[in-house]
């Protein structure tokens, strides 16, 4: 994003604007925290702003501020896309191909909103008139706290707008101690702490607030767990019927495929969860070191993300999928054995 880009933005936003801000499809705390900030930001400004998210997000996200105001696509089409047709400007948040928000992607393509995107995946694709791309970046709200630096408004952060950078800072570094946490993530952290965002409160929030099931489901996680020690990977397994034994619920299983990359030795690890009604398998991937899944998974699993955290999806069953990912292995024998 040039000097040029930053000044055209100021001037967009010094009057009040309709502004849509967008998501990704199943968004994850950094998606959800990343719009909200942003949002509270805007609303502040007096702008007539609203995040209007693909499909719905996990309980442990919603108390976040203004949470509650959250347009959903998938239950709300008719009001979405008036919102959406008539705005002037279009934020588009955590994820670099329109196909990432899936049933929205037909009205915002059609769109003729000014689109600013603000994304750390890798590879984006060119549809935003103002990109503000960077993988090296932790998380989308580390970017939208650089945003509000670039704009000259970090003053205008309070405890709101804090608390939801917080949210996606801390879900996207694994509470800080992912590869992509950086100093400055840290500085930035302090920041948000100093201007009320209550670190303490936050982690009980997101992190201890497990239903009995869901640890239920998380011990059946890891009795599927498999290990395949001559590629250095691990993989979980998750079928429909488990999940719904345990009345499986968005977001329940958060997290599970880093138990399989806890193990010592592994540099890949991924879960394959069932789900019957998209008639798809959605699959995880995690790894340590250079090695990348976002290669894996565009490779072989329809997806993409970074270098360390990725997913995608499989067309076939449950056995087929996890034959599948086995198969593919010793291609990456070296990568993973040198890794
Ligand atoms: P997760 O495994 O937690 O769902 O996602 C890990 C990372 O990969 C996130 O940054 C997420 O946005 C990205 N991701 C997840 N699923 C897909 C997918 O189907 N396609 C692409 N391109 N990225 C994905
Ligand atoms: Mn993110």
């Amino acid at each position: 994003m040039s000097t040029q880009d930053i000044l055209e933005i100021k001037t967009l936003l010094a009057s009040p604007k309709r502004i849509a801000i967008i998501p990704h499809k199943n968004p994850d705390g950094d998606a959800i925290g990343s719009t909200l900030g942003l949002l509270n930001y805007l609303l502040k400004l007096n702008h007539n702003a609203l995040v209007i998210a693909p499909n719905d997000y996990p309980d442990f996200l919603k108390w976040l501020p203004n949470e509650n105001s959250i347009l959903k696509y998938d239950t709300q089409q008719e009001e979405c896309d008036t919102f959406i047709t008539e705005a002037d400007i279009i934020f588009t948040l955590d994820f670099n191909a329109l196909h990432r928000t899936g049933n929205m992607e037909a009205i915002l393509k059609a769109s003729e909103a000014i689109k600013i995107m603000i994304d750390h995946h890798q590879q984006p694709d060119d549809y935003a008139k103002y990109m503000f791309s960077d993988v090296t970046m932790s998380s989308t709200c580390e970017m939208v706290y650089h945003f509000f630096a670039k704009l000259d408004t970090l003053e205008s952060i309070d405890k709101d707008i804090a608390t939801c950078l917080y949210v996606g800072i801390m879900t996207d570094t694994g509470s800080f101690r992912f590869r992509s946490t950086t100093s400055t993530t840290h500085r930035i952290i302090a920041d948000l702490i100093d201007k009320g965002a209550d670190n303490t409160q936050i982690h009980n929030n997101v992190y201890d607030t497990n239903s009995y099931n869901r640890l239920q489901l998380l011990g059946c996680a890891l009795s599927n767990l498999n290990v395949i020690p001559e590629y250095r990977a691990a993989y979980i397994t998750l079928s429909q019927d488990e999940l719904q034994k345990l009345e499986y619920k968005k977001g329940d299983t958060e997290g599970f495929v880093n138990y399989a990359l806890s193990l010592d030795n592994i540099v890949l690890a991924a879960i394959f969860i069932e789900d019957k009604n998209q008639g798809i398998i959605k699959i995880s991937l995690r790894s340590k070191g250079d090695f990348s899944v976002n290669e894996l998974s565009r490779q072989h699993f329809n997806g993409g993300g970074h270098t360390n955290a990725a997913g995608g999806k499989s067309d076939t069953d449950l056995p087929s999928t996890v034959e599948k990912f086995i198969s593919i292995l010793p291609h990456y024998s070296n990568a993973l054995n040198n890794e």
